[in-house]
């Protein structure tokens, strides 16, 4: 494995179905970990269809973390029911060093779906706005957010 996208789901505080085949792990709004279907391993070779189809030209290798939550979001002024939550958000930060330290991923490789389509304009995945906000830190910009996530991983590293 060689890096970590971390995502929204666009939905509710739960996993549904479609969430579970398509993340390997999703946090859900109480900060509880859910497993999905495929394993991280299954993403080392995408070619027998049968793997976690979470980040659009970068699943290869590729760990797939979701918080459940933003369903509804529009912007930052108007962030729908299901704003992501403080505990899920650093069970996210936490699940992340964890993944990090278990598979040998350097920092620099734990990006936000966001940024990820940002890097790889000819992708499925340019465009995509998870994660471009945090809702417990309003304060943080949109082109910080990333940067803001790998420094509390950083935290978490320090601790495991
Ligand atoms: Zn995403």
């Amino acid at each position: 494995m060689n890096k970590i996208i971390i995502h929204w789901t666009a939905g509710t505080y739960k996993p549904n179905a479609t969430d579970l085949e398509h993340y390997h792990f999703l946090i859900d709004g109480e900060g509880q970990k859910h497993e999905g279907k495929y394993r991280p391993e299954d993403n080392e070779n995408c070619n027998d269809g049968k793997y976690a189809a979470h980040t659009g030209g970068g699943n290869t290798g590729a760990i797939g973390v979701s918080m459940c939550a933003m369903a509804g979001f529009v912007s930052q002024n108007n962030c729908g029911k299901y704003p992501i939550t403080p505990v899920q958000l650093e069970a996210c930060f936490k699940l992340c060093a964890e993944l990090s330290k278990k598979y040998d991923i350097p920092l620099e490789n734990i990006m936000t779906h966001y940024e990820f389509g940002l890097n790889h304009p000819k992708t499925a995945s340019h465009g995509k706005i998870d994660i471009t906000y945090l809702p417990p830190y309003p304060e943080v910009k949109k082109n910080e957010v990333g940067g803001f996530i790998r420094n509390k991983i950083r935290w978490y590293l320090l601790k495991i």
